[in-house]
């Protein structure tokens, strides 16, 4: 049987990252790292979309948009 499951993952828009590292804090499953000092980047396959890193950014940036998985 063909089922996909939508899940929230979370995606930054990441020309406005400051690379502050707050959100990098919060992930409950490390899976978001800050890139060589310059933005952050979601690792997907670890995301468990609990919006935490959302919640935390100062910027805002960070926006939990659906997957299909
Ligand atoms: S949504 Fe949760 S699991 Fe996914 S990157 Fe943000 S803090 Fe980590
Ligand atoms: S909390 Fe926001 S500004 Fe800071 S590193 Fe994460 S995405 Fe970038």
């Amino acid at each position: 049987m063909d089922v996909k499951f939508k899940k929230k993952k979370a995606k930054v828009a990441q020309a406005d990252c400051v690379a502050c590292g707050s959100c990098v804090k919060v992930c409950p499953k490390g899976a978001i790292k800050v890139y060589k000092g310059l933005y952050a980047q979601v690792d997907e396959a670890l995301c468990i979309g609990c919006g935490r890193c959302a919640a935390e950014c100062p910027a805002a940036i960070i926006e939990m948009e659906e997957a299909v998985l």
